[in-house]
């Protein structure tokens, strides 16, 4: 399994990631036709030391929400764990965008916390 996103969203969340540091930033990833398509940037995230993570409860009930993405202000792309055990209750698939924040620097993960692959899709 892989993790299809538009190439134009990809750009846009390393520009937030960018724009938010040295703070991170979270949000809800929209889905269209199994490609990612649109960021919902999350309103009031509880932002801390090693993790930005996210009330699932405050969503809007929206079918088109499959995944999350935040951002690591260092250099660590691996989740948490408090990210894992919100992964876990989320559900989806779910990005971490380290430091720098450049196309290499995007991991994916499974709600089970198991890396896998990015597909962009132009
Ligand atoms: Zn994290």
């Amino acid at each position: 399994m892989r993790v299809r996103i538009r190439r134009e969203l990809l750009e846009y969340l390393l520009q937030l990631a960018r724009d938010f540091y040295p703070n991170e930033f979270a949000g809800f990833l929209r889905e269209r036709d199994g490609i990612f398509e649109e960021v919902l940037i999350a309103p009031n995230p509880h932002f801390g030391n090693t993790s930005a993570f996210f009330d699932p409860w405050m969503l809007p009930y929206d079918e088109s929400i499959k995944g999350t993405v935040h951002s690591h202000p260092g250099p660590n792309p691996w989740p948490s764990e408090a990210d894992l055990e919100f992964f876990s209750k989320f559900g989806g698939v779910h990005l971490i965008i380290a430091y720098p924040f450049t196309e290499e620097d995007v991991r994916a993960y499974l709600s089970s916390g198991e890396p896998v692959g990015i597909e962009v899709v132009e």
